[in-house]
């Protein structure tokens, strides 16, 4: 558990209440956004898989840095920088299918 100075304790990687707010402990302060965030990927629960290779599908989140527990897929985050690239690699593997 974090503690963010204003909101207390939270669970989630980055203070929720922060994060709305751009306080100091949102995502965007540190350099991460939720890693599907316009959901060019379709659905959160399917693309958090290729994260990390859960439920039969490819491990396409190597060397990609994420923040959070993939299981918790409305709240994982991506840094800034791999964003585009990892949304590449999903799509590309979607059209080798
Ligand atoms: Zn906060």
């Amino acid at each position: 558990m974090a503690q963010c100075e204003l909101h207390g304790y939270y669970g989630t990687p980055f203070c929720s209440d922060c994060d709305e707010n751009g306080g100091v402990n949102s995502a965007w302060r540190n350099d991460y956004r939720l890693f599907n965030e316009d959901h060019a990927l379709g659905q959160n629960q399917y693309a958090s898989r290729y994260i990390n290779g859960s439920h039969g599908y490819p491990n396409l989140g190597e060397r990609f840095r994420f923040k959070g527990d993939s299981s918790d897929y409305h709240f994982v985050y991506i840094h800034v920088d791999d964003y585009d690239a990892f949304r590449q690699k999903v799509l590309d593997h979607r059209n080798r299918q």
